[in-house]
């Protein structure tokens, strides 16, 4: 594509896609990230040429030679987002150019080509439209969203790839809290950190998760479900989760989030939520909390509610946090009323139930 062109997908349907009865069987009950639609978007890159041959095409292996470059320094970033299926049999999508926009800042970062915003956004929409039998209706279903892209080229040196690889696969999935929302439980990991200063904390990339997994894994052998990292350089400041932003509610109403300072993902649901709760009437404040400050404020009760937020579980209450030397409850361990109330408003708003006022959500 040279500079300002629509690209134009070319569209292959799947010539032997999954049977109605078999799509009926799988879609009941969907788990998360194990049942795939029938087709998948591709986009090439190459240096000198730009982004061509998008294709909608059968969902397949992709061959790879042994040396492309994304599997030894692993060049890659990803997204995820969901379409919803409407009660008037419609379906929508939340937000999908905030996610083009943190996948081109990601690509930058990773000294990647950056997508043209609107190839990525059209990418979902064609992949929607051809597989939109595979979106769940039970309660709660998604078609959770999956583009990424990575380094193709066969090359073994230690520099930015001349070839890349756009892929956008789907991904039906089931209510992520199956017997209603339920409070997690966080582990506070005394030895891992997610990102320093200038690293690439705020790129969606693959080696953040891989370099995730061993605080993660720690969470769980502490009867926890995820991991809250602080920050690298002090280890006194709540950062993030493992794939959740975080917030803090106090007993003025005020709701309070880590800031954006380059070391945490800047989650979709977060900019929405810091939009939601000022036009509930708090006040927000973007600030940086000590893991001190969580604990003393959830030991006085001045400290209320506190939650996690992303596209995977909405909004999760956190009602035990554990660290090496104790634990403690927030609110209880009950889920708070802010949270609960703010986690309604934005599913209304993701599944096209209320009214739009700032046009997160498109219709597909
Ligand atoms: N932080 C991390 C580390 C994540 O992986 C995610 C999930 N993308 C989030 C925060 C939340 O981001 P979003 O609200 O855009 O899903």
């Amino acid at each position: 594509m040279s500079g300002g062109d629509k690209l134009d997908f070319e569209i292959r349907p799947n010539p032997a896609p999954v049977s109605a009865a078999d799509r009926a069987a799988l879609l009941a009950n969907p788990g998360f990230g194990r049942v795939f639609t029938d087709h998948m978007v591709t986009i090439r890159y190459a240096e000198g040429k730009g982004w061509y041959d998008a294709r909608v095409e059968p969902r397949a292996p992709i061959p790879m030679d042994p040396a492309a470059a994304v599997l030894h320094y692993a060049q890659e970033i990803f997204e995820g987002l969901k379409a919803y299926r409407t009660s008037d049999g419609g379906v929508t999508m939340f937000r999908p150019e905030a996610n083009a926009a943190r996948f081109a800042a990601s690509a930058r970062r990773m000294a990647m080509p950056a997508l043209p915003e609107d190839a990525f956004v059209d990418s979902l929409h064609r992949l929607i439209e051809i597989d939109r039998e595979w979106i769940p209706t039970v309660p709660d279903g998604s078609l959770y969203l999956r583009p990424f892209m990575f380094a193709s080229e066969v090359f073994l040196g230690v520099r930015p790839a001349n070839e890349y690889l756009y892929v956008a696969i789907a991904s039906p999935a089931g209510a992520y809290f199956a017997g209603g929302v339920t409070p997690v439980k966080v582990w506070v990991s005394p030895d891992y950190t997610r990102a320093a200063p200038g690293g690439t904390g705020a790129a969606k990339c693959g080696g953040n998760y891989a370099a995730s997994l061993a605080a993660q894994a720690e969470a769980i052998e502490h009867g926890c479900d995820q991991v809250v990292f602080l920050d690298a350089v002090e280890r006194r400041f709540v950062d993030e989760l493992g794939g959740m932003n975080v917030f803090f509610v106090y007993d003025d109403g005020t709701v309070v989030t880590p800031p954006l300072t380059g070391t945490i993902l800047p989650g979709i649901t977060r900019e929405s939520v810091l939009t939601l709760a000022v036009e509930a009437g708090h006040r927000v404040e973007e600030r940086p909390v000590t893991f001190a400050e969580w604990q003393a404020d959830a030991a006085s009760g001045r400290l209320r509610e506190v939650f996690a937020c992303g596209t995977a579980a909405v909004i999760t209450p956190i009602g035990e946090v554990r660290y090496p030397e104790g634990q403690f409850l927030v609110g209880g361990g009950e889920p708070g009323q802010f949270t609960m109330g703010l986690r309604q408003r934005l599913v209304d708003l993701q599944r096209g139930n209320a009214p739009d006022p700032h046009g997160w959500v498109q219709r597909v």
